[in-house]
């Protein structure tokens, strides 16, 4: 599905790589942020060496509380940690992923990407929350 609404826009000025397990669509018109679609990352940026927010951070900058260590992480890392996501949930992942919207912000999926992004593991929500579990 990523592909078959990626690839009409490669005429339009929107270009297309192979990077952070995915078939990347750079300056891909449709989106406001970069988003995945199974091993599809479509993004409106050039390219996807970038730092960007952390939700965590975005979340106490909302609610005005103090700010987190960690504000930023590399975006394609972030994005490569929903493509892991995707890949064990298959079609299930949307679904899923929309239902933990209705939990307070950052939802599990976005915290264990960014977390990924960070330190290059944890992708997988339920696996971090342990970890965390562990430390405690
Ligand atoms: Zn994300």
């Amino acid at each position: 599905m990523g592909v078959v609404i990626g690839v009409p826009f490669l005429l339009t000025g929107s270009r297309c790589e192979i990077a952070h397990n995915a078939i990347v669509f750079h300056n891909y018109p449709l989106a406001k942020r970069a988003f995945v679609l199974g091993n599809v990352i479509l993004s409106p940026h050039t390219d996807l060496n970038r730092a960007v927010m952390t939700y965590e951070c975005a979340a106490c900058a909302k609610r005005r509380l103090p700010l987190p260590q960690v504000r930023t992480v590399h975006l394609g890392k972030h994005e490569e940690a929903h493509t892991w996501q995707y890949q064990v949930l298959g079609p299930l992942f949307l679904p899923v992923y929309l239902v933990t919207l209705l939990l307070p912000s950052p939802t599990p999926f976005e915290r264990a990407a960014d977390h990924y992004a960070h330190s290059g593991e944890g992708w997988w929500p339920w696996h971090l929350a342990a970890s965390y579990r562990r430390r405690r």
